[in-house]
């Protein structure tokens, strides 16, 4: 198969996904995760409709995005805060954010820089000890928290479920991040605005969407040959 027929394909079943949970596929965002592959695949995949791409180290986010300056950039690995300040300006989102110092550079050098950033808080939802993200039961002193700041601000969460060959088991992972979404969301908070669910990969997408997800991050299933 190429690029274009998995592109089709994979289009074609975030729509399905997405009608089951009552929405439509263009309220969902592909997010080709572009990791394993080089900027002359990232303009094909460019060329043939795609248009937000995601890596998860700073300085192959920075080679692509230099190649490719006209994509919208997503920051979606763990990342360390000697480096934020590369990335602030550049990417059109941080879903990555996954503890409070990191929060503390991000608003920092975003003030700096006289910008905004937008970050989505991950969440380690299946509490696996190596997994980044912020405890669930520690999301809403965040959000009170956000008040403080000058430069960041929340737009959503991220989650990764752990690794499976069954995406069923995925479901409740992406379940509880959704009802925490819709609880949170009930509030209001300064500089909080909950509008992105980024969840699902290769191996779980239509279901993240079916849970309502509305950022998928797709790598292996786009560029596999
Ligand atoms: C690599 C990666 C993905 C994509 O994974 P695939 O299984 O290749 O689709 C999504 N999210 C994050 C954070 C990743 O590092």
């Amino acid at each position: 198969m190429g690029l274009k027929q998995n592109i089709e394909g994979i289009q074609a079943r975030i729509e399905k996904a997405a009608e089951k949970s009552g929405r439509k596929a263009s309220d969902i965002i592909l997010v080709a995760v572009s990791k394993t592959v080089d900027s002359e695949m990232v303009r094909r995949a460019y060329d043939l409709g795609l248009r937000h791409f995601g890596e998860n180290r700073v300085q192959e986010l920075q080679n692509k995005l230099d190649s490719l300056p006209e994509a919208h950039w997503h920051m979606i690995g763990r990342l360390q805060t000697n480096k934020v300040k590369d990335l602030v300006g550049k990417v059109q989102l941080i879903h990555s954010l996954d503890r409070w110092k990191l929060a503390e550079e991000i608003d920092k050098r975003g003030q700096q820089a006289g910008l905004e950033v937008p970050a989505l808080i991950e969440v380690n939802i299946s509490g696996e000890i190596q997994k980044a993200g912020f405890a669930a039961d520690e999301v809403e002193e965040l959000l009170k928290q956000a008040a403080q700041f000058k430069s960041l601000r929340i737009h959503g969460f991220m989650t990764m479920a752990p690794l499976t060959d069954h995406a069923e088991s995925s479901r409740p992972i992406f379940r509880e991040l959704a009802d925490m979404k819709k609880r949170l969301g009930k509030n209001s908070y300064h500089n909080v605005e909950l509008k992105y669910l980024s969840m699902g990969m290769s191996d779980d997408f239509e279901v993240a969407v079916e849970e309502g997800a509305n950022i998928v991050r797709i790598g292996t299933a786009l560029f596999k040959e």
